[in-house]
Protein backbone atom coordinates (compact mmCIF):
# COMPACT_ATOMS: atom_id res chain seq x y z
CA UNK A 1 0.00 0.00 0.00
CA UNK A 2 1.22 3.52 -0.86
CA UNK A 3 1.88 6.44 1.70
CA UNK A 4 -1.02 8.37 -0.13
CA UNK A 5 -3.02 5.06 0.41
CA UNK A 6 -1.96 5.25 4.14
CA UNK A 7 -2.66 8.81 4.45
CA UNK A 8 -6.15 8.87 3.20
CA UNK A 9 -6.94 5.83 4.96
CA UNK A 10 -5.97 7.73 8.35
CA UNK A 11 -7.70 10.27 7.56
CA UNK A 12 -10.41 7.62 7.57
CA UNK A 13 -10.44 6.54 10.17
CA UNK A 14 -9.65 9.52 12.45
CA UNK A 15 -12.80 10.86 11.18
CA UNK A 16 -14.78 7.89 11.68
CA UNK A 17 -13.24 7.58 15.45
CA UNK A 18 -11.34 4.53 14.17
CA UNK A 19 -7.66 5.92 14.68
CA UNK A 20 -9.33 6.35 18.45
CA UNK A 21 -10.68 3.45 18.79
CA UNK A 22 -7.99 1.25 17.65
CA UNK A 23 -5.51 2.82 19.96
CA UNK A 24 -7.24 3.04 23.15
CA UNK A 25 -7.55 -0.56 24.85
CA UNK A 26 -9.83 0.92 27.26
CA UNK A 27 -12.64 1.20 24.76
CA UNK A 28 -15.61 1.21 27.88
CA UNK A 29 -13.37 4.22 29.15
CA UNK A 30 -14.65 6.10 25.84
CA UNK A 31 -18.68 5.09 25.95
CA UNK A 32 -20.51 7.47 28.48
CA UNK A 33 -21.61 5.39 31.51
CA UNK A 34 -25.67 5.32 31.84
CA UNK A 35 -26.73 8.18 33.37
CA UNK A 36 -23.68 10.62 32.12
CA UNK A 37 -24.94 10.68 28.35
CA UNK A 38 -24.65 14.53 27.05
CA UNK A 39 -28.28 15.80 26.35
CA UNK A 40 -29.21 15.94 22.51
CA UNK A 41 -29.80 19.05 20.84
CA UNK A 42 -33.81 20.13 21.42
CA UNK A 43 -34.57 19.73 17.44
CA UNK A 44 -32.50 16.23 16.82
CA UNK A 45 -35.43 13.53 16.82
CA UNK A 46 -36.18 11.35 19.33
CA UNK A 47 -39.34 8.98 18.81
CA UNK A 48 -40.79 9.55 22.18
CA UNK A 49 -40.99 13.02 21.90
CA UNK A 50 -43.56 15.78 20.59
CA UNK A 51 -43.29 16.32 17.01
CA UNK A 52 -46.09 18.41 16.22
CA UNK A 53 -47.85 20.12 19.47
CA UNK A 54 -51.64 20.66 18.97
CA UNK A 55 -52.83 23.80 17.63
CA UNK A 56 -56.24 24.46 18.23
CA UNK A 57 -57.20 22.96 14.64
CA UNK A 58 -58.60 19.50 14.50
CA UNK A 59 -55.81 16.99 12.87
CA UNK A 60 -55.53 14.32 9.66
CA UNK A 61 -52.16 12.79 9.74
CA UNK A 62 -51.56 10.71 6.39
CA UNK A 63 -49.29 8.29 6.61
CA UNK A 64 -47.78 7.62 3.21
CA UNK A 65 -47.08 9.79 0.73
CA UNK A 66 -47.63 7.52 -2.35
CA UNK A 67 -50.36 8.12 -4.65
CA UNK A 68 -52.97 7.96 -2.08
CA UNK A 69 -51.34 10.02 0.63
CA UNK A 70 -50.35 12.57 -1.69
CA UNK A 71 -53.85 13.02 -3.01
CA UNK A 72 -55.75 12.92 -0.03
CA UNK A 73 -53.03 15.78 1.21
CA UNK A 74 -54.12 17.84 -1.61
CA UNK A 75 -58.24 17.13 -1.30
CA UNK A 76 -58.50 17.74 2.49
CA UNK A 77 -56.03 21.19 2.47
CA UNK A 78 -58.60 22.36 -0.39
CA UNK A 79 -62.10 21.08 0.93
CA UNK A 80 -61.26 20.86 4.60
CA UNK A 81 -59.46 23.95 5.11
CA UNK A 82 -59.73 24.25 8.81
CA UNK A 83 -58.05 20.96 9.22
CA UNK A 84 -54.42 20.67 9.97
CA UNK A 85 -52.95 18.44 7.45
CA UNK A 86 -49.98 16.91 7.48
CA UNK A 87 -47.84 14.12 4.95
CA UNK A 88 -45.80 11.41 6.71
CA UNK A 89 -43.40 9.57 4.16
CA UNK A 90 -39.90 8.28 4.22
CA UNK A 91 -38.65 9.24 0.77
CA UNK A 92 -37.27 12.70 -0.01
CA UNK A 93 -38.59 13.02 -3.59
CA UNK A 94 -42.14 11.46 -4.63
CA UNK A 95 -41.34 8.28 -7.70
CA UNK A 96 -44.24 6.95 -9.71
CA UNK A 97 -44.23 3.45 -9.95
CA UNK A 98 -46.84 4.16 -12.91
CA UNK A 99 -45.07 5.00 -16.40
CA UNK A 100 -41.72 3.53 -14.91
CA UNK A 101 -41.64 0.58 -16.90
CA UNK A 102 -41.51 3.35 -19.56
CA UNK A 103 -38.93 4.68 -18.02
CA UNK A 104 -36.49 1.47 -17.39
CA UNK A 105 -36.43 1.54 -21.32
CA UNK A 106 -35.79 5.76 -21.78
CA UNK A 107 -38.84 6.27 -23.32
CA UNK A 108 -39.64 8.57 -20.22
CA UNK A 109 -36.71 10.65 -18.03
CA UNK A 110 -36.27 10.24 -13.70
CA UNK A 111 -37.95 13.61 -13.87
CA UNK A 112 -40.66 12.80 -15.22
CA UNK A 113 -41.90 9.92 -12.27
CA UNK A 114 -39.76 12.30 -9.73
CA UNK A 115 -41.30 15.37 -7.65
CA UNK A 116 -40.01 17.16 -4.41
CA UNK A 117 -42.61 16.82 -1.87
CA UNK A 118 -41.02 19.60 -0.53
CA UNK A 119 -42.19 21.92 -2.73
CA UNK A 120 -45.37 20.79 -3.91
CA UNK A 121 -46.59 20.59 0.16
CA UNK A 122 -45.09 24.64 0.13
CA UNK A 123 -47.49 24.77 -2.91
CA UNK A 124 -50.49 23.59 -2.04
CA UNK A 125 -50.30 24.41 1.90
CA UNK A 126 -50.20 20.98 3.87
CA UNK A 127 -47.43 20.24 6.24
CA UNK A 128 -44.82 17.71 5.20
CA UNK A 129 -42.34 15.68 7.44
CA UNK A 130 -40.00 13.34 5.96
CA UNK A 131 -39.55 10.71 8.54
CA UNK A 132 -39.40 6.75 9.35
CA UNK A 133 -42.88 5.62 10.74
CA UNK A 134 -42.54 3.26 13.20
CA UNK A 135 -45.56 3.04 15.56
CA UNK A 136 -49.68 3.36 15.01
CA UNK A 137 -51.09 3.48 18.17
CA UNK A 138 -55.00 3.52 17.68
CA UNK A 139 -55.57 3.61 21.46
CA UNK A 140 -54.26 6.99 22.12
CA UNK A 141 -54.62 7.75 18.46
CA UNK A 142 -50.81 8.58 18.46
CA UNK A 143 -48.32 7.95 15.41
CA UNK A 144 -44.77 7.63 16.44
CA UNK A 145 -42.46 8.66 13.72
CA UNK A 146 -38.11 8.43 13.89
CA UNK A 147 -38.04 12.29 14.48
CA UNK A 148 -41.08 12.37 17.24
CA UNK A 149 -44.55 11.52 18.17
CA UNK A 150 -47.68 12.72 16.82
CA UNK A 151 -51.58 12.62 17.54
CA UNK A 152 -54.62 12.65 15.30
CA UNK A 153 -58.12 13.05 15.10
CA UNK A 154 -58.52 11.28 12.00
CA UNK A 155 -55.51 8.96 10.19
CA UNK A 156 -55.22 7.86 6.88
CA UNK A 157 -52.92 4.94 6.03
CA UNK A 158 -51.77 4.90 2.48
CA UNK A 159 -48.87 2.64 3.06
CA UNK A 160 -48.75 0.49 -0.31
CA UNK A 161 -47.36 -2.94 -0.48
CA UNK A 162 -45.00 -4.81 1.42
CA UNK A 163 -43.02 -7.80 -0.04
CA UNK A 164 -43.63 -10.74 1.72
CA UNK A 165 -40.44 -12.61 1.21
CA UNK A 166 -41.60 -14.76 4.44
CA UNK A 167 -43.56 -17.20 2.14
CA UNK A 168 -40.65 -17.72 0.30
CA UNK A 169 -37.82 -18.06 2.76
CA UNK A 170 -39.51 -18.09 5.85
CA UNK A 171 -37.14 -16.46 8.44
CA UNK A 172 -34.23 -17.11 6.31
CA UNK A 173 -33.56 -12.98 6.39
CA UNK A 174 -30.12 -14.18 4.75
CA UNK A 175 -31.75 -15.54 1.68
CA UNK A 176 -34.60 -12.57 1.68
CA UNK A 177 -31.57 -9.86 1.78
CA UNK A 178 -29.28 -11.29 -0.77
CA UNK A 179 -33.03 -11.96 -3.13
CA UNK A 180 -34.15 -8.13 -2.98
CA UNK A 181 -30.61 -6.71 -2.87
CA UNK A 182 -29.29 -8.86 -6.06
CA UNK A 183 -32.47 -9.43 -8.15
CA UNK A 184 -35.10 -6.55 -6.81
CA UNK A 185 -38.48 -6.64 -8.18
CA UNK A 186 -38.62 -3.17 -8.41
CA UNK A 187 -42.25 -2.71 -7.17
CA UNK A 188 -42.03 -0.34 -4.23
CA UNK A 189 -40.57 3.20 -4.89
CA UNK A 190 -36.85 2.97 -4.22
CA UNK A 191 -33.61 2.37 -5.13
CA UNK A 192 -34.56 -0.92 -6.60
CA UNK A 193 -35.83 0.65 -9.91
CA UNK A 194 -32.19 2.26 -10.72
CA UNK A 195 -30.94 -1.32 -9.68
CA UNK A 196 -32.85 -3.14 -12.04
CA UNK A 197 -32.57 -0.15 -14.69
CA UNK A 198 -28.65 -0.85 -14.54
CA UNK A 199 -28.91 -4.69 -14.76
CA UNK A 200 -31.52 -4.60 -18.15
CA UNK A 201 -29.13 -2.12 -19.71
CA UNK A 202 -26.06 -4.36 -18.64
CA UNK A 203 -27.91 -7.94 -19.71
CA UNK A 204 -25.45 -9.16 -22.47
CA UNK A 205 -27.84 -11.98 -23.00
CA UNK A 206 -28.62 -15.36 -21.94
CA UNK A 207 -32.07 -16.17 -19.59
CA UNK A 208 -34.31 -13.14 -17.74
CA UNK A 209 -36.83 -14.81 -15.38
CA UNK A 210 -39.37 -13.29 -14.01
CA UNK A 211 -41.72 -14.62 -11.26
CA UNK A 212 -45.26 -13.10 -10.99
CA UNK A 213 -46.87 -13.14 -7.43
CA UNK A 214 -50.03 -14.83 -6.61
CA UNK A 215 -53.34 -12.07 -6.91
CA UNK A 216 -54.06 -10.00 -4.97
CA UNK A 217 -50.91 -8.09 -6.36
CA UNK A 218 -50.29 -4.58 -7.13
CA UNK A 219 -50.90 -3.89 -11.13
CA UNK A 220 -51.80 -7.30 -12.38
CA UNK A 221 -50.83 -5.99 -15.82
CA UNK A 222 -47.54 -3.94 -15.40
CA UNK A 223 -45.27 -6.83 -15.03
CA UNK A 224 -46.38 -7.96 -18.84
CA UNK A 225 -46.05 -4.69 -19.81
CA UNK A 226 -42.22 -4.97 -18.47
CA UNK A 227 -41.59 -8.24 -20.02
CA UNK A 228 -42.68 -6.45 -23.56
CA UNK A 229 -40.64 -3.37 -22.96
CA UNK A 230 -37.66 -5.15 -21.68
CA UNK A 231 -37.92 -7.43 -24.76
CA UNK A 232 -38.28 -4.55 -27.26
CA UNK A 233 -35.08 -3.14 -25.66
CA UNK A 234 -33.27 -6.70 -26.34
CA UNK A 235 -34.89 -6.61 -29.62
CA UNK A 236 -32.98 -3.35 -30.45
CA UNK A 237 -30.20 -4.51 -28.95
CA UNK A 238 -30.09 -7.79 -31.19
CA UNK A 239 -29.53 -10.15 -27.95
CA UNK A 240 -29.49 -13.11 -28.01
CA UNK A 241 -31.37 -13.21 -25.12
CA UNK A 242 -34.82 -15.07 -23.50
CA UNK A 243 -37.27 -13.42 -21.22
CA UNK A 244 -39.14 -16.32 -19.43
CA UNK A 245 -42.31 -15.02 -17.09
CA UNK A 246 -43.34 -17.51 -14.79
CA UNK A 247 -47.14 -16.81 -13.62
CA UNK A 248 -48.67 -18.40 -10.94
CA UNK A 249 -51.79 -17.62 -12.85
CA UNK A 250 -52.99 -20.12 -15.36
CA UNK A 251 -53.20 -17.38 -18.16
CA UNK A 252 -52.56 -13.81 -18.75
CA UNK A 253 -55.09 -11.01 -17.34
CA UNK A 254 -56.08 -8.80 -17.49
CA UNK A 255 -55.86 -8.05 -21.45
CA UNK A 256 -54.88 -11.65 -21.72
CA UNK A 257 -55.62 -11.43 -25.62
CA UNK A 258 -53.55 -8.18 -26.46
CA UNK A 259 -50.38 -9.26 -24.08
CA UNK A 260 -50.47 -12.67 -25.62
CA UNK A 261 -50.47 -10.95 -29.10
CA UNK A 262 -47.58 -8.94 -28.66
CA UNK A 263 -45.70 -12.05 -27.11
CA UNK A 264 -46.55 -14.20 -30.18
CA UNK A 265 -46.42 -11.05 -33.04
CA UNK A 266 -43.14 -9.15 -31.70
CA UNK A 267 -41.31 -11.05 -29.06
CA UNK A 268 -41.61 -14.57 -30.44
CA UNK A 269 -38.15 -15.77 -30.06
CA UNK A 270 -37.57 -13.50 -26.51
CA UNK A 271 -40.76 -13.95 -24.58
CA UNK A 272 -41.52 -16.93 -23.25
CA UNK A 273 -44.70 -17.41 -21.12
CA UNK A 274 -45.03 -20.07 -18.27
CA UNK A 275 -48.76 -20.26 -16.53
CA UNK A 276 -49.41 -22.41 -13.10
CA UNK A 277 -46.00 -21.76 -12.19
CA UNK A 278 -46.15 -21.83 -8.49
CA UNK A 279 -42.72 -21.03 -6.49
CA UNK A 280 -41.32 -23.97 -4.96
CA UNK A 281 -37.93 -22.65 -3.98
CA UNK A 282 -36.14 -20.06 -4.59
CA UNK A 283 -31.96 -19.74 -4.39
CA UNK A 284 -30.82 -16.68 -4.91
CA UNK A 285 -27.31 -17.60 -4.20
CA UNK A 286 -26.87 -20.09 -7.56
CA UNK A 287 -29.56 -18.30 -10.11
CA UNK A 288 -32.31 -21.39 -9.69
CA UNK A 289 -35.81 -21.06 -9.31
CA UNK A 290 -38.23 -24.05 -9.11
CA UNK A 291 -41.75 -23.75 -9.39
CA UNK A 292 -45.04 -26.34 -9.80
CA UNK A 293 -44.25 -25.19 -13.83
CA UNK A 294 -40.54 -26.64 -14.09
CA UNK A 295 -37.03 -25.67 -12.74
CA UNK A 296 -35.36 -22.57 -13.90
CA UNK A 297 -31.80 -21.21 -14.05
CA UNK A 298 -31.35 -18.13 -14.45
CA UNK A 299 -28.82 -15.56 -15.44
CA UNK A 300 -30.77 -12.73 -14.39
CA UNK A 301 -34.05 -11.92 -12.08
CA UNK A 302 -36.89 -9.87 -11.42
CA UNK A 303 -38.33 -11.57 -8.16
CA UNK A 304 -41.26 -10.36 -7.33
CA UNK A 305 -42.40 -12.21 -4.10
CA UNK A 306 -46.14 -12.15 -2.89
CA UNK A 307 -47.65 -8.86 -2.54
CA UNK A 308 -49.31 -7.61 0.93
CA UNK A 309 -50.55 -4.55 2.82
CA UNK A 310 -47.57 -2.34 3.45
CA UNK A 311 -45.99 -2.69 7.43
CA UNK A 312 -47.83 0.27 8.61
CA UNK A 313 -51.00 -1.78 7.94
CA UNK A 314 -49.53 -4.19 10.63
CA UNK A 315 -48.36 -2.19 12.79
CA UNK A 316 -51.73 -0.32 13.09
CA UNK A 317 -53.29 -3.76 13.68
CA UNK A 318 -55.52 -3.21 10.52
CA UNK A 319 -54.73 -6.26 8.86
CA UNK A 320 -57.76 -8.75 8.06
CA UNK A 321 -58.14 -12.63 9.16
CA UNK A 322 -58.62 -15.19 6.47
CA UNK A 323 -60.77 -17.91 6.09
CA UNK A 324 -58.43 -20.34 8.08
CA UNK A 325 -57.75 -17.95 11.08
CA UNK A 326 -54.54 -16.17 9.99
CA UNK A 327 -53.63 -12.88 9.24
CA UNK A 328 -55.22 -12.16 5.50
CA UNK A 329 -52.98 -9.89 4.37
CA UNK A 330 -54.57 -6.53 3.30
CA UNK A 331 -56.67 -4.21 5.42
CA UNK A 332 -59.85 -5.46 6.78
CA UNK A 333 -62.16 -2.19 5.84
CA UNK A 334 -65.50 -0.90 5.36
CA UNK A 335 -65.87 -1.75 1.74
CA UNK A 336 -68.01 1.08 0.64
CA UNK A 337 -66.45 3.89 3.10
CA UNK A 338 -63.06 2.68 3.81
CA UNK A 339 -62.59 3.03 7.21
CA UNK A 340 -60.98 0.52 9.49
CA UNK A 341 -63.78 -2.27 9.99
CA UNK A 342 -63.21 -1.37 14.06
CA UNK A 343 -61.99 2.30 14.04
CA UNK A 344 -64.50 4.83 11.95
CA UNK A 345 -61.48 7.60 12.25
CA UNK A 346 -58.94 5.53 10.82
CA UNK A 347 -59.06 5.28 6.60
CA UNK A 348 -57.09 2.75 4.41
CA UNK A 349 -56.66 4.09 1.00
CA UNK A 350 -54.93 2.60 -1.99
CA UNK A 351 -53.04 -0.69 -2.69
CA UNK A 352 -53.10 -1.64 1.36
CA UNK A 353 -57.24 -1.75 1.09
CA UNK A 354 -58.32 -5.99 1.41
CA UNK A 355 -61.20 -7.53 0.28
CA UNK A 356 -64.55 -5.37 -0.84
CA UNK A 357 -66.77 -7.66 -2.63
CA UNK A 358 -67.77 -11.18 -3.37
CA UNK A 359 -67.83 -10.43 -7.01
CA UNK A 360 -64.06 -9.12 -7.72
CA UNK A 361 -62.84 -9.81 -3.87
CA UNK A 362 -60.19 -6.93 -4.16
CA UNK A 363 -59.72 -3.21 -6.15
CA UNK A 364 -57.29 -3.41 -8.69
CA UNK A 365 -53.62 -2.26 -6.91
CA UNK A 366 -53.35 0.92 -9.43
CA UNK A 367 -52.32 4.15 -8.74
CA UNK A 368 -55.79 5.54 -10.31
CA UNK A 369 -57.62 3.74 -7.86
CA UNK A 370 -55.39 4.88 -5.04
CA UNK A 371 -56.40 8.61 -6.09
CA UNK A 372 -59.79 7.76 -6.32
CA UNK A 373 -59.68 6.56 -2.79
CA UNK A 374 -58.20 9.48 -1.51
CA UNK A 375 -60.59 11.79 -2.74
CA UNK A 376 -63.44 9.82 -1.66
CA UNK A 377 -62.26 9.85 1.70
CA UNK A 378 -61.18 13.26 1.46
CA UNK A 379 -65.46 14.11 0.82
CA UNK A 380 -65.97 11.51 3.46
CA UNK A 381 -64.11 13.59 6.14
CA UNK A 382 -65.19 17.06 4.66
CA UNK A 383 -68.86 15.51 5.12
CA UNK A 384 -68.47 14.44 9.01
CA UNK A 385 -66.62 17.58 9.60
CA UNK A 386 -69.28 19.81 8.36
CA UNK A 387 -71.70 17.35 10.68
CA UNK A 388 -73.42 15.49 7.68
CA UNK A 389 -73.48 11.58 7.24
CA UNK A 390 -71.63 10.92 4.23
CA UNK A 391 -73.31 8.94 1.41
CA UNK A 392 -71.19 6.17 -0.28
CA UNK A 393 -69.05 6.93 -3.35
CA UNK A 394 -66.98 4.31 -5.92
CA UNK A 395 -63.63 4.34 -7.69
CA UNK A 396 -63.29 3.52 -11.11
CA UNK A 397 -60.20 2.23 -13.01
CA UNK A 398 -57.98 3.08 -15.71
CA UNK A 399 -54.77 1.08 -17.71
CA UNK A 400 -52.93 1.86 -20.07
CA UNK A 401 -49.97 -0.36 -21.02
CA UNK A 402 -47.32 -0.31 -23.49
CA UNK A 403 -46.26 -2.98 -25.90
CA UNK A 404 -43.80 -1.41 -27.92
CA UNK A 405 -41.65 1.07 -28.32
CA UNK A 406 -40.80 0.73 -32.42
CA UNK A 407 -43.31 1.91 -33.07
CA UNK A 408 -44.70 2.71 -29.96
CA UNK A 409 -47.85 1.54 -29.40
CA UNK A 410 -50.07 0.34 -25.94
CA UNK A 411 -53.19 -1.76 -25.49
CA UNK A 412 -55.42 -0.90 -22.07
CA UNK A 413 -58.21 -1.79 -19.66
CA UNK A 414 -61.66 -0.25 -17.89
CA UNK A 415 -62.62 -0.53 -14.66
CA UNK A 416 -66.44 0.75 -13.31
CA UNK A 417 -68.23 -0.29 -10.34
CA UNK A 418 -71.72 0.10 -9.15
CA UNK A 419 -73.47 -1.56 -5.86
CA UNK A 420 -76.20 -3.54 -6.61
CA UNK A 421 -79.63 -4.48 -5.21
CA UNK A 422 -77.75 -7.13 -2.51
CA UNK A 423 -75.80 -4.35 -1.76
CA UNK A 424 -73.09 -5.71 -3.45
CA UNK A 425 -70.37 -3.56 -5.24
CA UNK A 426 -70.03 -5.03 -8.84
CA UNK A 427 -67.08 -4.62 -10.90
CA UNK A 428 -67.51 -4.45 -14.81
CA UNK A 429 -64.27 -4.65 -16.88
CA UNK A 430 -63.51 -3.94 -20.50
CA UNK A 431 -60.20 -4.49 -22.31
CA UNK A 432 -59.13 -3.29 -25.07
CA UNK A 433 -56.75 -5.76 -26.73
CA UNK A 434 -55.93 -4.01 -30.34
CA UNK A 435 -51.96 -2.19 -29.68
CA UNK A 436 -52.68 1.13 -31.10
CA UNK A 437 -50.37 4.23 -31.31
CA UNK A 438 -53.40 6.66 -29.99
CA UNK A 439 -53.14 4.62 -26.82
CA UNK A 440 -49.79 5.26 -26.20
CA UNK A 441 -51.67 9.16 -26.52
CA UNK A 442 -54.41 8.51 -24.03
CA UNK A 443 -51.92 6.99 -21.23
CA UNK A 444 -49.60 10.14 -21.35
CA UNK A 445 -52.65 12.20 -21.27
CA UNK A 446 -53.89 9.96 -18.41
CA UNK A 447 -50.91 10.92 -16.58
CA UNK A 448 -50.63 14.55 -17.38
CA UNK A 449 -54.07 14.93 -15.75
CA UNK A 450 -53.82 12.67 -13.38
CA UNK A 451 -50.14 14.07 -11.74
CA UNK A 452 -51.81 17.62 -12.01
CA UNK A 453 -54.76 16.66 -9.91
CA UNK A 454 -51.80 15.39 -7.41
CA UNK A 455 -49.48 18.12 -7.70
CA UNK A 456 -51.42 20.79 -9.01
C1 LIG B 1 -44.11 -1.18 -12.60
C2 LIG B 1 -45.42 -0.61 -12.13
C3 LIG B 1 -46.27 -0.02 -13.04
C4 LIG B 1 -47.50 0.49 -12.62
N1 LIG B 1 -48.31 1.06 -13.54
C5 LIG B 1 -49.49 1.60 -13.15
C6 LIG B 1 -50.32 2.28 -14.10
O1 LIG B 1 -49.99 2.37 -15.29
N2 LIG B 1 -51.48 2.79 -13.66
C7 LIG B 1 -51.85 2.71 -12.36
O2 LIG B 1 -52.94 3.21 -12.02
N3 LIG B 1 -51.08 2.07 -11.43
C8 LIG B 1 -49.92 1.53 -11.78
N4 LIG B 1 -49.10 0.92 -10.86
C9 LIG B 1 -49.60 0.72 -9.48
C10 LIG B 1 -49.34 1.92 -8.55
O3 LIG B 1 -47.96 2.20 -8.44
C11 LIG B 1 -49.87 1.63 -7.15
O4 LIG B 1 -51.16 1.10 -7.25
C12 LIG B 1 -49.92 2.90 -6.33
O5 LIG B 1 -48.61 3.39 -6.13
C13 LIG B 1 -50.61 2.67 -5.00
O6 LIG B 1 -50.60 3.84 -4.22
P1 LIG B 1 -50.47 3.73 -2.63
O7 LIG B 1 -50.58 5.12 -2.12
O8 LIG B 1 -51.37 2.68 -2.13
O9 LIG B 1 -48.98 3.17 -2.42
P2 LIG B 1 -47.58 3.86 -2.81
O10 LIG B 1 -47.74 4.72 -4.00
O11 LIG B 1 -46.57 2.77 -2.86
O12 LIG B 1 -47.27 4.79 -1.57
C14 LIG B 1 -46.92 4.28 -0.31
C15 LIG B 1 -45.98 5.28 0.34
O13 LIG B 1 -45.87 4.99 1.73
C16 LIG B 1 -44.52 5.21 2.11
N5 LIG B 1 -44.26 4.44 3.34
C17 LIG B 1 -44.53 3.13 3.54
N6 LIG B 1 -44.16 2.78 4.79
C18 LIG B 1 -43.65 3.90 5.39
C19 LIG B 1 -43.10 4.15 6.68
N7 LIG B 1 -42.98 3.20 7.61
N8 LIG B 1 -42.69 5.40 6.96
C20 LIG B 1 -42.78 6.39 6.03
N9 LIG B 1 -43.30 6.20 4.79
C21 LIG B 1 -43.72 4.96 4.47
C22 LIG B 1 -43.72 4.73 0.90
O14 LIG B 1 -42.42 5.25 0.89
C23 LIG B 1 -44.58 5.20 -0.25
O15 LIG B 1 -44.19 6.49 -0.73
C24 LIG B 1 -47.87 0.42 -11.25
C25 LIG B 1 -46.99 -0.16 -10.34
C26 LIG B 1 -45.78 -0.67 -10.78
C27 LIG B 1 -44.84 -1.28 -9.76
Amino acid sequence: MTDRHNASRRRFLAASGGIAALAAPGLAQAVPRAGTERPLPPLVGRSSETLLPRGKARRVVICGGGWGGITAARYLRQQVPHLEVVLLERNQNFFSCPMSNKWLVDVVDTQYLTKDYLKVSEELGYRFIQTEILEIERGTKRVVTAAGALDYDYLILSPGIRYNYEAWFGNDRRAAEATRARFPAAYIPSAEHFHLKQAIHDFKGGDLVMTLPPPPQRCPPSPYERACLIASLFKAKKLNARIIILDHKDDVRPIGPGFKAAFQELYKDIVTYVPNAHVKEVDPFNKRIKTAAGDFDFDHAILMAPHQAGDLAWRAGVVGQSFQGGPDGWAAVDPLFLHAEDDKDVYVIGDAVGYVSPQFSFYPKAGHVANQHARIVAHYIAEREAEREPGYRLPDNLCFMMVSTQPQEAISVKFDYKVNAMGIIEQTQIDFNERKPETVGEDFEWARGIYADMFG
